[in-house]
């Protein structure tokens, strides 16, 4: 007999087999089924249709349960990869090794149809190519396909794994999520510490959904997270990259910050800018005033950008770099070149920055002291400059959180809307440009290109 199967029956008579199923009806729970996207009910009556048991999962039920509107919709089917494609054809890509899913296109949308998977436990020695784990207990890859209830188990949190049925509007659970989500409870399916060891990034997911749907930890889902929080070394820093912009760019970034730093997360994501590590003055000020503005533009459809909140995540570190690199003997200039090097490279141990953001991020910095120079030909010039806006917003953070006497960034304000002659008049009496200026070593260093 195959491994898997008597792996099943040892199950069964030992009591731990398929965990309950509760089915909430139609009418009795509070999802919005008005609000599934008709691309989503083609995917699911597609599935359906050709025999499959095919259901949606995760976020959209979890928000919609609580009142918000669901956007991305996920959905779970028994149907393999293969399978999906065959009933979706060229509509359909398969994609990712470490997870395989299915992407189904509409038009514009891609709707992520994912096959029903096992945990890693259930899988047998003739497995190993499909699910695989480190010797810390990292799940390396998750292809092991199995039942909907085992596919609810391997979920992370209760409130996650909820089920909507599309044929009859139930919603189904096996994890008691629904009343977790009721009690507004995030809880980690199964054993806490041996769930974070598997995916060290479900301790980032907890205080994501914490901070976004206003929940709390339950206590043991709660309790391991801080000694636990160094197993993100494990990950790759490009993969932290991208849960840290779904951490600070989901519109609730100002909650997420002080829970990083009380589940001692934020000690391992911005090892730099932890108080203790930098009590630069106005430092938290200034990262909590610059995660309340992300969330405000966000809350009003305007564009953030990652390098925007790294500039001000990095700012205090930067200063210490700098002043430390001043005290060795450098000059400013210098010493501020050698700083922002030492800190992106500290920094993208844990983080990754790519490019694309970290030479804005560095533009930020280098205009934030040629802000204060001002003579009518720079000022113009700095007007021009493609990070213009975005080293004027830090000032008036760097103002309003007490690390700069007011002045400066109330003067650019006015300069901005300016005409000719009234900017003239705003740049006389300053003295700059007229300022007796120091001989510059010859050999200096060049100054980085100020376009990206
Ligand atoms: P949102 O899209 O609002 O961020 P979500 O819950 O939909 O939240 P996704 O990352 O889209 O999050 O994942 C979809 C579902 O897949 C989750 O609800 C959860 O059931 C499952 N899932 C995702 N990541 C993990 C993980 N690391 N471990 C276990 N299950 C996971
Ligand atoms: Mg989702």
């Amino acid at each position: 007999m195959p491994k898997r199967l008597i792996n099943k029956f040892k199950e069964w008579f030992s009591g731990n087999g398929d965990p309950q199923l509760r089915v909430i009806p139609r009418g009795q729970h509070q999802f919005p089924e008005e609000d599934i996207k008709g691309q989503v009910l083609s995917v699911l009556d597609g599935l359906t249709d050709a025999g499959y048991e095919a259901y949606l999962v995760g976020g959209s039920i979890r928000d919609g349960l609580i009142g918000l509107h669901p956007k991305d919709f996920d959905v779970a089917t028994s149907a393999t990869p293969e399978q999906i494609k065959a009933v979706f054809g060229r509509n359909c890509r398969l994609i990712g090794r470490r997870f395989r899913l299915a992407h189904v296109r509409f038009g514009r949308d891609i709707i992520e149809v994912a096959t029903f998977r096992a945990s890693h436990s259930k899988a047998d020695d003739d497995d190993q190519h499909h699910s695989s784990q480190s010797e810390e207990g990292l799940l390396l890859r998750d292809n092991v396909f199995g039942t909907l209830a085992e596919d609810a188990v391997r979920r992370d949190f209760t409130a996650n794994a909820l089920y909507y049925r599309h044929t009859d509007g139930a919603v189904l659970d096996f994890v008691n999520g629904y009343e977790d989500i009721q009690q507004r409870t995030l809880r980690l399916i199964g054993d806490p510490e041996q769930r974070y060891r598997e995916d060290p990034v479900r301790m980032l997911r907890a205080v994501r959904f914490a901070a976004k749907l206003d929940f709390h930890l339950a206590p043991d889902t709660a309790a391991p997270i801080g000694e636990l929080s160094e197993l993100l070394g494990l990950i790759p820093p490009a993969r932290l990259f991208e849960e840290v912009l779904k951490l600070f760019m989901s519109g609730h970034a100002q909650a997420v910050w002080p829970l990083l730093l009380d589940y001692q997360l934020a000690h391992w994501l911005f090892p730099l800018s932890v108080p203790g590590r930098n009590d630069a003055t106005g430092m938290q000020t200034l990262i909590g005033l610059a995660l309340r503005n992300t969330d405000e533009r966000l809350a009003q459809g305007k564009p953030v950008t990652p390098a925007f909140l790294y500039a001000v995540l990095l700012w205090g570190p930067l200063q210490q770099f700098w002043q430390r690199a001043q005290d060795d003997g450098m000059s400013p200039v210098p010493a501020l070149q050698k700083a922002i090097q030492q800190v992106i490279q500290q920094q993208a141990q844990h983080t990754s920055i790519p490019k694309r953001f970290g030479i804005p991020m560095r533009e930020m910095w280098e205009l934030q002291g040629r802000l204060s120079q001002r003579s009518p030909k720079r000022c113009e010039a700095l007007l021009q400059h493609p990070r213009f806006r975005a080293a004027y917003d830090l000032l008036l953070l760097r103002e309003e959180a007490g690390e700069l006497e007011p002045g400066l960034g109330d003067w650019w304000t006015r300069y901005q809307t300016a005409d000719e002659a009234q900017r003239a008049e705003l740049c006389k009496g300053l003295g700059a440009g007229k300022k007796k200026r120091r001989r510059r070593p010859r050999n200096r260093r060049p100054k980085p290109s100020p376009e990206s």
